[in-house]
């Protein structure tokens, strides 16, 4: 006992992406065909791809 397990902390999506161009990637959430679509862009130069993990 008394050990703290230092997996609990890991769930937490704070997560941060980075642009090529060095900005920082933000999720937004759009609106289309009366359905809800997250994206993310860049804050930059407002690049937008599906997910963070496409800007590489
Ligand atoms: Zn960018």
């Amino acid at each position: 006992m008394g050990q703290v397990s230092k997996n609990s902390r890991t769930a937490a999506a704070t997560q941060k992406f980075m642009c090529s161009c060095g900005g920082e990637i933000k999720m937004k959430t759009l609106f289309e065909g009366g359905k809800v679509k997250n994206i993310a862009e860049c804050g930059k130069c407002k690049r937008t791809e599906r997910r963070p993990s496409d800007f590489k």
